[in-house]
């Protein structure tokens, strides 16, 4: 049994005041009192906002918690979407958030608690299915590609459409939406086929590092020997994966460019390639986690929507940095189905406050599919779509 992992952090837990700012947005910004940690708020005590996981490595480390199983550790560990909420907030006021990332942080306990006492059994049979099939969804991967119907892509481009798990198994719109997009602009571009395995990403964020590097090794493999020089994807957890894990858990620059379609295709608009018409609809954007936060990408969203003659925006209350997370993410929606969709549901109460919306917009797969069945639950009439499947309506 061992925490070495968390050695590290035995000195910067203690940098953590419990003035407990990361539970709330940007009060200076949104000048009210709105929640930010999902985990927090729905579990209610504190050993569930960021300054309680401290704690948790804190007593672990320092033998005041048993080094044994309980169900309590691995909820407090594991109830939490690592979706970085309390990072932005705690990076801009404590001495904590100049030191170290929380979402790190928290990945890094998970993984120290995987290793002794092994996954938690929803996110094992992750393990097990992605290992098997190569993606979490339960079906051949030789099917990932079905959604294209048949459609021929030439293979030898240098750049590839790196579709990932959820666009290809559950929100093929999307997909074929970036597709034709791609093709509209005259972009020469190949796909893996079945050689594309999921991205790594909700293996890391479960702890399950080990099980993940096959994944990991693979595509890595694959797109050395094609000579990839530069993946676009739509999914803003696979960019995040691809991009900042991958280095990190191979341990070299990986020498191809990755990019999310909407930075793409935001400068196809600029250079004039991409041209669109108008729209006659209401909107909001929901921010991603893996892209906002994480990869701070938040300009080139709000830069493609502004293109859209006649589109009507409005912002969520918490939105960009201060975004509040769809709740699918970090193994949350695999083992805390109820935590899962109860944030979702409070990010469709937000979207209720902007008049007239018809369309929650968003740019990750998995956002998406959250958000989409939070509507559905709830009888709402919003449209919730990935902004490819808006631009592909505005061209
Ligand atoms: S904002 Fe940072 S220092 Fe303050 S309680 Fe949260 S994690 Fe601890
Ligand atoms: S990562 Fe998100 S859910 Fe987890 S403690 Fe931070 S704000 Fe809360």
């Amino acid at each position: 049994m061992s925490l070495d992992l968390l050695e590290k952090y035995s000195k910067i837990v203690y940098y953590c005041s419990h003035c407990r700012l990361c539970s709330i947005a940007n009060y200076h910004l949104l000048k009210d009192w709105v929640p930010i940690c999902p985990s927090g708020e729905y579990f209610k005590f504190e050993s569930y906002f960021s300054s309680g996981r401290m704690e948790l490595i804190r007593g672990l480390l320092e033998g005041e918690l048993k080094r044994t199983k309980t169900e309590t550790i691995m909820k407090i560990a594991f109830g939490c979407q690592v979706c970085g909420g309390c990072y932005t907030q705690c990076s801009d006021h404590t001495a904590l958030g100049e030191t170290q990332q929380q979402v790190e942080t928290f990945e890094d306990l998970r993984t120290a608690l995987v290793d002794m006492y092994g996954a938690l059994p929803k996110h094992q049979e992750l393990a097990d299915d992605t290992t098997k099939d190569h993606n979490p969804y339960k079906d051949s991967n030789n099917n990932r590609f079905n959604w294209l119907e048949g459609k021929n892509i030439p293979a030898g481009s240098k750049t590839i459409y790196f579709a990932g798990c959820t666009a290809s198994f559950r929100e093929q719109e999307i997909a074929k939406a970036t597709v034709n997009l791609l093709e509209a602009v005259g972009q020469d571009f190949s796909i893996l086929g079945p050689d594309e395995w999921c991205c790594g990403s909700p293996l890391l964020r479960t702890g399950q590092r080990k099980v993940a590097m096959p994944l990991i090794e693979h595509n890595y493999n694959i797109l050395k020997e094609r000579g990839i020089e530069r993946i676009i994807t739509s999914c803003a957890g696979c960019y995040q994966t691809i991009k900042n894990d991958y280095p990190k858990f191979l341990g070299k620059k990986l020498d191809i460019k990755i990019v999310h379609s909407v930075q793409f295709f935001q400068n196809k608009i600029k250079s004039g390639e991409l041209k669109l018409k108008g729209k006659d609809l209401k909107i909001t954007y929901h921010d991603p986690c893996h892209i906002a936060r994480h990869a701070n990408i938040r300009k080139a969203p709000r830069k493609v929507i502004e293109a859209i003659p006649n589109i009507k925006f409005e912002e969520f209350q918490r939105n960009k940095k201060n975004a509040w997370c769809c709740g699918a993410g970090g193994g949350v929606k695999k083992a805390f189905g109820d935590f899962a969709n109860w944030t979702a549901n409070q990010r469709i109460l937000e979207a209720d406050k902007i008049k007239d919306l018809q369309a929650i917009v968003s740019t990750c797969p998995f956002c998406k599919n959250n958000l989409k069945q939070a509507v559905e639950r709830m009888g709402r009439k919003y449209r919730v779509m990935d902004l490819t499947e808006l631009l592909q309506e505005c061209i």
